[in-house]
């Protein structure tokens, strides 16, 4: 059912760019026969999921929405992914997205953008746009993506479902298509907290092939869910609620807020005064991160390579101008601008002690309360087209994500009204370092 929807919805969506028929049928086949012998079946048996194309399974494309990798098939699964698959999921096909990640609506795909389900003539946000509209559609109910600077949450906000990203090293990035690697991170879309509680228990924990992951004990967080807020301590960071804030946005959030005190929440009053920097901060450090990881793409490793080329500078001159779109162009510029000698100091240092003290913010936060909320975007989802002249326009709409992988803390978009004109908002719940359970607990309760 989940593949004939789609590839019958995809016709509109455009969410998928691989649609893996033969190999789910197959994988649902030996899942049947299996039925009822040993080992027992896994708790994600039968689960048809997406997963957003920077994400390496085995046999499948691996674009990243980009021409430059062409048709890669990785011969490997990511370690999520084998996980995942133990569990007993059935991977069903790759997801649309913003090219290597970078973007806020999808906009930036090689392949053309993903449409948001509620009115297609909207972005579904970015960069995970494809899995977050597949959930959304009601296409499969779990779908992975990444999240490097909100790329999770806020396409689950504009799509009216939730968006998990989680503590930096909670999942492994094995397999996992570098962007910036202190902030990437893979997160998990789905329609019920439930159902992201039991994702996440799945594929969370140390993974030999990836050094930043921590061995930190991964609990059954779908056993810990429990439908109240009693005890749990609220913060409320005021000054973020200001400018540029969508009205629409602030009251669907203030009314959350609410209904958390209701819930048996403690409501209090926190200050992030570094907030307003985390823009420029993650703008440069991501970049600089960015630079450095695309210049594997040179046409020999992977994909694509220009042809009529002479000599070698010259194939990797032009496989990089015809391979690579140009968001990711500006990015690898910026980056290598920022990490450039004479510059090195003035930008990359400086924000490098920026992050530390956003970081320090978020502990001073934390001593006050267990979780803390905002908005996840400052608009309902915006028109293609919109933004697409003015990358710093653009780059506002992460305003309220950002900050939470610099900080490398969890965080989580869950749904909390509809505007006016019956578009979705989603608000965003942080926490400390691996404490996804009180943001899934909080998630539960809201439901
Ligand atoms: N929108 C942000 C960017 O363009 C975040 C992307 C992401 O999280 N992958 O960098």
């Amino acid at each position: 059912r989940a593949l004939d929807a789609a590839e019958k919805l995809n016709e509109t969506l455009n969410a998928f760019l691989a649609i893996d028929r033969r190999g789910a049928e197959a994988r649902a086949a030996e899942l049947d026969q299996s039925l009822g012998k040993l080992p027992a079946t896994g708790p994600l048996f039968g689960i048809p999921i997406a997963i957003k194309d920077n994400i390496c399974v085995r046999g499948l494309q691996t674009s990243c929405g980009s021409r430059i990798l062409g048709d890669y098939h990785p011969p490997y699964d990511a370690t999520a992914i084998e996980r995942l698959r133990a569990a007993g999921a059935v991977i069903i096909g790759k997801t649309n997205c913003d090219e290597f990640a970078m973007g806020s609506s999808n906009e930036n795909s090689a392949y053309g953008p993903v449409r948001n389900p509620w009115d297609i003539e909207r972005v579904p946000g970015g960069s995970s746009g494809g899995s977050a509209a597949a959930v959304a559609a009601r296409i499969v109910p779990i779908a992975l993506g990444s999240d490097t600077g909100g790329s999770v949450r806020q396409p689950a906000a504009l799509c009216g479902i939730i968006g998990l990203k989680p503590t930096y090293g909670r999942i492994s990035r094995y397999g996992l298509v570098a962007f910036g690697s202190s902030l990437d991170q893979i997160g998990i879309f789905g329609l019920r907290a439930r159902d992201v509680a039991k994702v996440l228990s799945v594929i969370a924990g140390r993974d030999p092939h990836d050094a930043t992951t921590a061995d930190v004990a991964v609990p059954d967080y779908a056993a810990q869910l429990v439908p109240d807020a009693k005890g749990v301590r609220l913060g409320v960071p005021r000054a973020l609620f200001g400018e540029g804030l969508d009205p629409e946005v602030r009251r669907a959030v203030e009314g959350a807020i609410e209904a958390y005190r209701d819930l048996g929440a403690e409501i209090v009053e926190v200050e992030l005064p570094h907030a307003k920097y985390s823009i420029a901060c993650y703008y440069i450090i991501a970049t600089a991160e960015a630079s450095s990881n695309l210049a594997r793409y040179d046409g020999v490793r992977y994909g694509f390579r220009a042809e009529e080329a002479d000599e070698l500078i010259e194939m990797y001159r032009r496989t990089r101008d015809q391979g690579f779109g140009a968001e990711v162009k500006r990015r690898i510029m910026l980056g290598t601008f920022v990490l450039s000698s004479g510059y090195y100091e003035a930008y990359y240092r400086k924000a490098q002690q920026v992050r530390t003290l956003i970081r320090e913010d978020f502990h001073r936060a934390f001593a006050r309360c267990d979780a803390i909320i905002t908005p996840t975007s400052p608009t309902p989802a915006f028109l293609l087209g919109e933004k697409t002249d003015d990358p710093l326009k653009m780059y506002l709409s992460d305003v309220y994500t950002c900050i939470v992988n610099l900080a490398g803390i969890p965080g989580i978009s869950v749904p909390c009204g509809l505007s006016s004109s019956g578009l979705p908002i989603g608000m965003q719940l942080v926490s400390r370092h691996w404490d996804e359970s009180t943001l899934l607990r909080l998630a539960h309760a809201y439901e």
